[in-house]
């Protein structure tokens, strides 16, 4: 017999917004006591009676940016121009909105022996800000690495943060990458190029050994799923979210 638990859903009120790279926002909403969820985990988001819809409808699905430890919860994307996004983007702080959840399984795995590599596309870095920062405040024993891939330094939201956690972190391991920029810019502390085999055995060894996790746009998730599948990594150490929409 399931003992599945009913997700809840809960009316919560923004209470900050702010950018975290061009063209990309974060949102704050109070964090109800009972509400708890694992780094990783996922919530969404309906706006009650918008002012507008579109055929998409007035609800979407954001993976939580926070950690578990944090006051607050965290949801971050891209504001492009779609009715649920300009509705979002220009709410009062104070207004509520709905939230369900949370859902989804795309959490650490228990086994620390295991290393985790962690595979962000552009705003697919939101699971991954979670887990890192829980990893770094309930010192788990993980090697973490964490590959973030964006066009540009300033498409990256969070990057200055993911990369100081390194200070807090001996496990943790950040590697940036740009992907619009053939050569290294002057200053650029990271990789160029897209996330490919040759760049994660340069960090990471031995492709064999971590569990995978891959979040992002569609295209970007299957990429990078097929070529860790042809370095011979089992689809059952690869766990994915896509972040359907973009
Ligand atoms: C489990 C899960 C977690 C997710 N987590 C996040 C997250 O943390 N952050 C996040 O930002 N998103 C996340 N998403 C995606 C999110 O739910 C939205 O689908 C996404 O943000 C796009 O919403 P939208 O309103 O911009 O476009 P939508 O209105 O949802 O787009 C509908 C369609 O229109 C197309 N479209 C819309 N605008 C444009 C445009 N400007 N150019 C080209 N095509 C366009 C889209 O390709 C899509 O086919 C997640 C999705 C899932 C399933």
């Amino acid at each position: 017999m399931s003992t599945a638990v009913k997700p809840t859903g809960y009316l919560l009120k923004l209470i900050a917004r702010e950018q975290v790279a061009e063209g990309t926002m974060a949102f704050r909403f109070e964090k109800p006591d009972r509400f708890s969820f694992k780094a990783g985990q996922f919530i969404e988001v309906t706006e009650p009676g918008p002012a507008e819809t579109d055929a998409e409808g007035n609800a979407r699905a954001f993976s939580i940016a926070s950690a578990p430890h944090e006051e607050t919860l965290m949801v971050a994307t891209r504001m492009r121009s779609t009715a649920f996004k300009r509705v979002l983007g220009s709410m009062p702080i104070g207004t509520q909105v709905r939230v369900e959840g949370p859902f989804g399984n795309l959490v650490l795995h228990n086994n620390a022996s295991r290393p985790a590599v962690l595979l962000a596309g552009g705003i697919g870095i939101t699971p991954f800000r979670s887990m890192v920062l829980r990893a770094a405040q309930e010192r788990l024993p993980h090697r973490i690495f964490l590959f973030y891939s964006n066009r540009r330094p300033e498409d990256a939201a969070f990057l200055e943060e993911l990369r100081s956690l390194e200070q807090q972190n001996p496990n943790y391991t950040f590697i940036p990458t740009l992907t619009a920029m053939e050569k290294p810019q002057p200053g650029w502390q990271g990789e160029t190029g897209r996330i490919n085999k040759q760049m994660l055995s340069k960090y990471v060894g031995d492709l064999t050994g971590p569990i995978y996790y891959i979040a992002g746009p569609p295209g970007m998730v299957s990429g990078l799923h097929a070529m860790l599948n042809e370095a011979g990594i089992d689809d059952d150490d690869i766990h994915t979210e896509e972040f359907a929409g973009y």
